[in-house]
């Protein structure tokens, strides 16, 4: 078996760039072993991860499941079924946090349920002057996040909390959040992958709800953890802009904003005390 003929046999199955990536990740080649030496012969046991990982491919288990990682803003976090997958989206909710956290000497973060850890990283390593706090009610989760933060030299506090029950008076200048937004029944759920991913982290599983529970009950107790002109940002779906807004002004909130992603989609929104 040679790795051209490994690629020919998956691309029945799978997307090319899938099988090209199984196949690195299976043999430890390289791109360009790839289209320079296509007549390397691949070992047995590299040859059956492949093939096993293609089958699970094809069953729709995402990629990253499979290999154990996905890259973030430049970064690559561990990954398990226990945290979503890492989304380009959630550059967004960095980006806007950034220049929040800009001019400020030494800001106290919060970021509420932080899964693999993506955001809280990403600000603790790039505002370092910032002390980060992440939570997380999912304790394997918090495993997954404590694992990335070593890997990737980031001093994050990560501690077992449902929301902000374990925070009683403690307050932040910034607060974060991609909190489950996915409306219960949405058929999306079925799709690309999602039902491999953590229930709890996709949709506040209010049936016939609006998605946005977890988000009442951030903003509802976000004021309580926050110091003065301090700001709550969080991650929502495309059509949950106003809907945000509306409760961030009446919890208190000024000047409630909406940005969208990098596909025109309403998908942070924010305000400040
Ligand atoms: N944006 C994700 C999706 O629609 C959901 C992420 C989340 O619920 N926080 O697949």
């Amino acid at each position: 078996m040679t790795l051209f003929e490994a690629l020919t046999t998956a691309r029945r199955e799978i997307d090319r760039l899938d099988a090209r990536l199984l196949l690195q990740y299976a043999t430890g080649c390289t791109h360009t072993d790839l289209l320079a030496r296509p007549e390397t012969p691949v070992i047995a046991p590299a040859y059956e991860q492949f093939l096993a990982w293609v089958e699970r491919r094809a069953a729709g288990e995402p990629l990253a499941y499979l290999v154990g990682e996905a890259e973030f803003r430049g970064r690559v976090f561990q990954v398990s079924p226990a945290v979503l997958i890492p989304r380009p989206e959630t550059e967004v909710l960095i980006d806007l946090a950034l220049e929040k956290l800009h001019g400020l000497a030494a800001p106290k973060v919060l970021d509420l349920g932080t899964g693999s850890g993506i955001v809280a990283i990403s600000l603790a390593l790039e505002c370092p002057t910032a002390t980060v706090v992440a939570v997380d009610l999912a304790k394997e989760a918090i495993s997954v996040a404590r694992n990335n933060a070593g890997r990737l030299g980031a001093r994050v506090d990560l501690r077992h909390s449902d929301w902000f029950a374990s925070l009683a008076g403690e307050r932040f200048d910034l607060i974060v959040s991609n909190p489950p937004y996915v409306v219960e029944g949405d058929p999306h759920l079925a799709l690309n992958g999602l039902p491999f991913e953590p229930r709890m982290a996709l949709t506040d599983g209010a049936a016939g709800g609006d998605g946005l529970a977890c988000i009442r009950h951030i903003v509802a107790e976000a004021a309580a953890h926050l110091r003065p002109g301090g700001w709550l940002l969080f991650e929502h779906g495309y059509d949950q802009g106003a809907a945000s807004r509306n409760l961030l002004t009446r919890a208190g909130f000024k000047a409630a904003l909406t940005h969208p992603d990098l596909a025109g989609i309403d998908r942070v929104s924010g305000g400040h005390l």
